[in-house]
């Protein structure tokens, strides 16, 4: 059951890269399960959906170079094993320092943060990674993980991000995408706060973010 899944959720990962390269952008409403490895699932994740999709994408010649732009509070520990010493995918994770997993993987560029990394801090860090990162990797595709679990109210997270923070974030990210004219596929990631409303409104938000930007 939960192997199908996990299956569906790496097609969607997969179907939604294509869609991106085709219009812009494309957002699965599943997906960012960064931490399955090459041989093991951990932490929910059972099959790395953006490590699958990139690959299927570099073998089958419609990309050369990958950026993936991780920004849920927890390491893409999975990813950034998986593509270590790889050069045609960049990773980039910025998450919570003292977040799961404990014992970090090493991605192409980590930012950790932290606790309690607030608003402010958190998107001027971002900003100034950000323009640089594409620059530097001239990427054909982004993949973006737009983790939710940066709120202040996430029970598992220990960023204190505002729901307008949070909504700053992907507004920076797909303006960068848009400035730069690469095409960008988004993936759901964690989001764990107390009550569920906040956890869809910030879901939400990064698809209306999407919108407003591309549409
Ligand atoms: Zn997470």
């Amino acid at each position: 059951m939960l192997v199908e899944r996990g299956r569906h959720i790496a097609k969607g990962t997969y179907d939604c890269a294509k869609y991106a390269l085709q219009y812009g952008i494309a957002l699965n409403i599943a997906g960012g399960t960064h931490h399955a490895f090459e041989d093991h699932g951990e932490g929910f994740c059972i099959f790395n959906d953006i490590a699958l999709a990139a690959n299927a994408l570099l073998i089958e010649n419609l990309v050369k170079k990958v950026l993936v732009i991780d920004l849920d509070v927890h390491q893409g520990n999975g990813t950034a094993a998986i593509f270590s010493g790889y050069d045609a995918v960049f990773t980039f994770s910025m998450h919570g320092d003292k977040s799961y997993p404990l014992r970090k993987e090493k991605s192409d560029l980590d930012i950790g943060l932290p606790d309690h990394t607030e608003d402010k801090l958190y998107l001027n860090i971002l900003k100034g990674a950000l323009n640089q990162l594409v620059e530097k990797t001239d990427p054909d595709l982004i993949f973006y993980q737009s983790g939710v679990d940066v709120l202040k109210t996430d029970k598992l997270g220990r960023i204190n991000l505002s729901m307008e923070g949070c909504k700053v974030r992907d507004e920076l990210v797909f303006m960068t995408a848009q400035k730069y004219e690469i095409p960008i596929a988004v993936t759901m990631g964690g989001g764990y706060s107390h009550r569920l409303s906040d956890i869809i409104n910030a879901h939400a938000n990064t698809f209306r973010t999407a919108r407003q930007i591309f549409g």
